[in-house]
């Protein structure tokens, strides 16, 4: 038995993403480098290397869950700039994802200073981030789960400043027939299984793989990015690892 998802009505979305994510909270971090063996870090490091930050980058890191891109990030800003004045607010719709995180954040040098914050909402709706305050939006692996992507985007575009960038890490098509075919076998039959193996939840991993397949192909999620008012460089996108994920930016200018 699963959700199956593909049949959940619209206004039922939200409660069932809400489920997933309160059930896989504790083994988020741990089922990401099992699955992904381990390659979810190399393309969560090279997003930040592409977003390159600068001293003093008010970041606002959408479904940011346990934290992984914050982190990255103010460690990026340490590590290349010497800067301890970047800010980051981890906003997620699920206190227990947020939970982890702040717990995470705990064990570093960054708990207590104005360098992270967290704030539960709906990415559809950023009611308390005031318009044209955040140089940096970013999203990884979160906006697959939200029912009105065009919202998303159109919150995030009201809340970046002139200037400002979105960059999204998201799940995406993989192209050559050859590999797509294997990854849908691993998508399919192995995540689902060790869901179950691992963490004794086969339901969620398998929403998380028809989330994915459900989810606009390249082109066309950058033409969303484009319609709700984004510039976009090129295509708008770079594939990673065949288009097993990819990342879509744009700039409001
Ligand atoms: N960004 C983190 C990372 O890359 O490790 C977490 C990704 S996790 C797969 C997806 C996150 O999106 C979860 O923490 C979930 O609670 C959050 N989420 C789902 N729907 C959301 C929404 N509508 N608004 C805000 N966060 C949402």
């Amino acid at each position: 038995t699963h959700f199956g998802f593909q049949n959940v009505p619209e206004n039922m979305k939200e409660a069932l993403v809400k489920q997933v994510f309160a059930s896989v909270a504790t083994n988020y971090d741990i089922m990401n480098d099992v699955m992904s063996g381990g390659v979810h870090r190399l393309w969560k490091d090279h997003f930040i290397r592409t977003l390159a930050p600068t001293p003093g980058t008010k970041l606002l890191d959408v479904a940011g869950g346990t934290g992984d891109i914050a982190m990255r990030f103010l460690d990026y800003c340490k590590e290349t700039h010497g800067d301890n004045s970047a800010q980051v607010t981890v906003f997620d719709i699920n206190p227990n994802m947020l939970q982890v995180g702040q717990e995470r954040f705990a064990k570093t040098p960054y708990h207590n200073t104005s360098q992270v914050s967290f704030m539960e909402g709906n990415a559809e709706n950023l009611e308390h981030i005031p318009d044209n305050s955040m140089d940096a939006y970013t999203i990884a692996f979160g906006i697959r789960n939200c029912t009105h992507v065009d919202r998303v985007l159109k919150e995030a575009h009201r809340v970046l400043k002139p200037g400002g960038r979105f960059m999204c890490l998201e799940f995406s098509k993989v192209e050559n027939p050859v590999i797509a075919k294997a990854y849908d076998v691993f998508s399919f039959d192995v995540i689902p299984t060790m869901g179950q193996l691992i963490a004794n939840d086969r339901d969620s991993y398998q929403y998380l793989v028809e989330s994915i397949r459900k989810f606009p192909p390249q082109k066309e999620f950058a033409k969303m990015i484009k319609d709700a008012g984004f510039t976009v460089m090129g295509q708008g996108y770079e594939d990673l690892t065949f288009g097993v994920a990819a990342i879509h930016s744009g700039f409001k200018l």
